[in-house]
């Protein structure tokens, strides 16, 4: 198994997280400074954009799981689209491909991904109907990491993180 030298665990961390400009509408949604320096500090990071690593560009219509959650976008019995009904699906999974290949070339076991998006939400997601409902469920990345056996956390479950379990 290939450590780095510090011997620090890696996390999957979404990229807006971190204060990188790559939401849907350009913007970021980064922690407090103190909170990635923390983060900094326990893991070895592995940022990306889904979305964007998907082909999508910045900023981009927003899109919400249509159909089903993310597991069953990679069952190919759902889709994400956006507002005006433009399937989106492919780009989704092949971002949520490469988060996981990123994942598994680092030995990596644990993920911090944005709250409720299409792609990083890991318990739940917005309804389909661009109505601000939330329904259970994950986005592709999220169902993709899981099924793979990797633990997925939100902003909201920091303390399910740090400190670090023994
Ligand atoms: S796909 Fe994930 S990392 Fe990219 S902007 Fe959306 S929530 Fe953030």
């Amino acid at each position: 198994m290939k450590h780095d030298p510090e011997h620090k665990p890696a996390l999957l961390v979404s990229a807006c997280l971190l204060g990188q400009p790559v939401r849907y509408d350009g913007a970021s949604k980064g922690l407090p400074a103190t909170l990635r320096d923390t983060l900094a500090a326990h893991f070895r990071l592995l940022v990306i954009c889904p979305e964007v690593a998907g082909g999508l560009p910045t900023p981009r219509p927003p899109a919400e799981l249509s159909g089903g959650d993310g597991h069953a976008v990679l069952q190919q019995e759902a889709s994400v689209r956006t507002a005006s009904g433009a399937d989106v699906s492919a780009a989704f999974v092949a971002g949520a491909q490469q988060a996981l290949q990123l994942a598994q070339q680092q030995h990596c076991r644990l993920a911090l991904l944005k709250a409720n998006s299409p792609s990083c939400g890991n318990r739940q997601v917005y309804s389909g109907r661009f109505d601000g409902q939330l329904l259970a469920g994950q986005g592709v990345t999220a169902a993709l990491l899981s099924a793979h056996g990797i633990t997925v956390y939100n902003e909201t479950q920091l303390a399910q993180l740090l400190p670090l379990p023994d």
